[in-house]
């Protein structure tokens, strides 16, 4: 699986190396402090206290009127599929992206429906409008767009392909916790709006996600299938599992939620270096550009140019790890290069997303990486494309 993340990843085995990605934790005394309670109330999950106040507290922060909780954002993604009755009336087909964690697509298959591919923009890497449109069917119920890399979607042309065929609208927002478009939460967009707060996500509850939407009538529906269907009298309503998040991992949203501010200010900082440094270059370009937002500070992609051979990417990538810096190929493969899907959908019918998985590498972001990390990374990118043979390519690195 070469798409694999993981702790493994965040974790480097040499003590000078700068990893991709780092977790953020609260002071420990802190977390110490939220947990003690439930020595007393020995509540440690099925919708305590803790998991309560989380959904509360994120309503507020993300500005949005209804959040519902749930194990990991996966299973939020399943659960929104569900709740919102995607293929129910037999258009079981949905219009989403390759160019993202194969966890989109999964939850589509996994539902039993059809993922069907639009391509990206090449500027932003987020789903081309007019693509979806050529891919619509009497048999689409839904589109599912990812703010990939924390770039918001062209949300406001989304909402009336949406409404103009009647279909659902689910955004899978893993990377955009947080964001705005203009005065507006990216949290309100369409019927739903998922996020996930892994470890690795620039908020984290150690494992933990969650579906924002406008309509409070969705509340109990979702709550039924994160907790294996049951209704409030017991009766099993729906063959729902068990996606529930634990009080723990909501006592650790509660403390890094307070610390979010300060956890963006430092994001910013590394990547207003990195745009510093590198936003002249010839030879790659950031694509961590909103396009429809403002920038977010997520993850750091960078594009290879053109005018380089593919093969350039995986040199880059190869180069980086002798100099103890963990990049990674985000998103390589495409989720419609799977071998479950490939067959059916061939990765070349969406060209743009092909090229720029083949392009792209996320260089390390978190929120203690210092100005000097920064530095020494972007040292090494350079030394790194100076070394590829720029003879043969005809350009210089910083035409
Ligand atoms: C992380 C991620 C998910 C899945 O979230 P988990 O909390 O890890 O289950 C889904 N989609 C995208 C785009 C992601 O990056």
């Amino acid at each position: 699986m070469v798409q694999g993340r993981g702790q493994g990843e965040a974790v480097s085995l040499r003590s000078n190396s700068i990893p991709v990605t780092r977790s953020s934790l609260p002071p420990f005394e802190e977390y110490c402090r939220e947990i003690k309670e439930l020595w007393e109330t020995r509540w440690l999950t099925n919708r305590g206290e803790k998991h309560f106040l989380l959904e509360r507290a994120l309503e507020s922060c993300l500005n949005v009127r209804c959040v519902s909780l749930f194990v990991n954002g996966h299973s939020a993604l399943e659960c929104a599929l569900e709740a919102l009755g995607i293929g129910r009336d037999g258009r079981d087909e949905v219009i989403t992206t390759p160019f993202t964690f194969a966890s989109t697509t999964n939850a589509i298959v996994r539902k039993g429906l059809q993922p069907v591919f639009a391509d990206i923009y090449r500027g932003n890497c987020t789903i081309d409008v007019a693509s979806v449109e050529s891919l619509v069917t009497e048999r689409t119920g839904a589109i599912m767009p990812v703010h990939v890399y924390g770039n918001i979607c062209d949300v406001d042309s989304l909402e009336r392909l949406a409404r103009k065929f009647d279909l659902k609208l689910i955004y899978d927002a893993a990377h955009a916790f947080g964001a705005c478009v203009g005065d507006r939460s990216v949290a309100s967009y369409g019927d739903a709006s998922v996020f996930s707060f892994h470890a690795t996500k620039i908020f984290n509850s150690i494992e933990g996600g969650a579906v924002c939407y406008s309509d409070p009538n969705l509340r109990a529906v979702l709550e039924r299938f994160a907790n294996f269907g049951l209704s409030e009298d017991g009766e099993i309503a729906y063959p729902g599992g068990n996606a529930k998040l634990n009080e723990f991992s909501a006592a650790m949203g509660l403390c890094n939620l307070r610390h979010f501010d300060e956890e963006l200010e430092k994001r910013e900082r590394a990547v207003k270096r990195y745009q510093q440094r590198l936003g002249g270059l010839r030879a790659i370009t950031l694509c961590g550009d909103g396009g429809f937002s403002d920038p977010y500070f997520s993850y750091m992609p960078i594009a290879v140019d053109s005018a380089y051979p593919a093969s350039a990417r995986d040199e880059l990538f190869r180069r980086l790890a002798e100099y103890g810096i963990k990049t990674r190929k985000y998103f390589y493969p495409l989720t419609s290069e799977s071998s479950y899907i490939a067959d059916s959908a061939p990765a070349k019918s969406t060209p743009v997303a092909f090229d720029m998985s083949r392009r792209v590498l996320t260089l390390p972001l978190y929120a203690d990486l210092t100005t000097s990390d920064v530095d020494r990374v972007c040292d090494a990118l350079l030394d790194a494309l100076g070394k590829i043979d720029t003879a043969t390519i005809g350009i210089g690195i910083d035409e």
